[in-house]
């Protein structure tokens, strides 16, 4: 990746980023290593050139073929809500797009696997945690709904594009006192973030915000 096109964003992006971190603690974000992350992750080299002035915004954005990177409160939030649980192992992130989410996830985790269903943003993804000289990171160009059974069980899965149903494979790849965030679509058409909690005798849930993802898509990737 050539870092020179970005070396003007690049001079001016740490005080950006703090500023960011601030917006976040105001709303409502607690965790240190979080917002620690987030402060020290550059948003602008997932972006395209055209888009990388915005990238500390607190605003999703789009990345291409119809896709969006999400915006930094919502991976705040969904990266807090797992930390929290205590355990970081294992974790499986649905929807790599951009790359943003799963870099926070690499830092904050022993080991991320990540699955995206268009190969050319995973291309993309995949030069990213390649300068950034991230080596927790492993991906898999498939459809999400079938998890990874050969690395499960998982202690967190993160599904960061929005299906209607829970796909029934993750839970099953889930570990007994594992946490899964999904955005699930409602009846009206709205979002909902999921907590999901898998304990020894079932699931427990709660909903956390409403919240906005492009949809998960079933079946052929391309
Ligand atoms: N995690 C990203 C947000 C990704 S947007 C971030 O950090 O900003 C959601 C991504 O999910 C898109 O790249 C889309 O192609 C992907 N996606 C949609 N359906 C999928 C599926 N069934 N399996 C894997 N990826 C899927």
């Amino acid at each position: 990746m050539n870092h020179n096109k970005f070396a003007g964003i690049g001079m001016t992006s740490q005080r950006t980023r703090s500023r960011l971190v601030e917006r976040l603690r105001e709303k409502g974000i607690k965790e240190e290593s979080v917002l620690n992350t987030i402060e020290t992750t550059p948003r602008h080299l997932f972006l395209d050139e055209a888009m990388a002035h915005r990238a500390y915004e607190d605003t999703a954005l789009p990345i291409g073929l119809g896709q969006t990177i999400s915006q930094p409160y919502i991976v705040a939030r969904m990266t807090e809500l797992l930390v929290d649980s205590g355990i970081m192992g294992n974790i499986l992130e649905i929807g790599t797009g951009c790359g943003y989410q799963t870099s926070i996830l690499s830092k904050v985790s022993f080991q991320v696997y990540t699955i995206e269903r268009l190969k050319q943003l995973q291309d993309k993804a995949i030069e990213r945690f390649k300068s950034l000289e991230l080596d927790n990171i492993t991906y898999k160009h498939a459809d999400g709904f079938l998890g990874w059974q050969e690395h499960a069980p998982f202690d967190a899965i993160i599904v960061t594009a929005s299906p209607s149903n829970i796909p029934e494979k993750l839970v099953e790849q889930l570990a007994v006192g594992g946490r899964m965030l999904i955005p699930l679509t409602v009846e009206g058409g709205h979002q909902e973030l999921i907590l999901l909690q898998k304990t020894e005798d079932g699931m427990e849930q709660m909903m956390i915000e409403k919240v906005n993802f492009v949809p998960l898509l079933q079946g052929t990737v391309t």
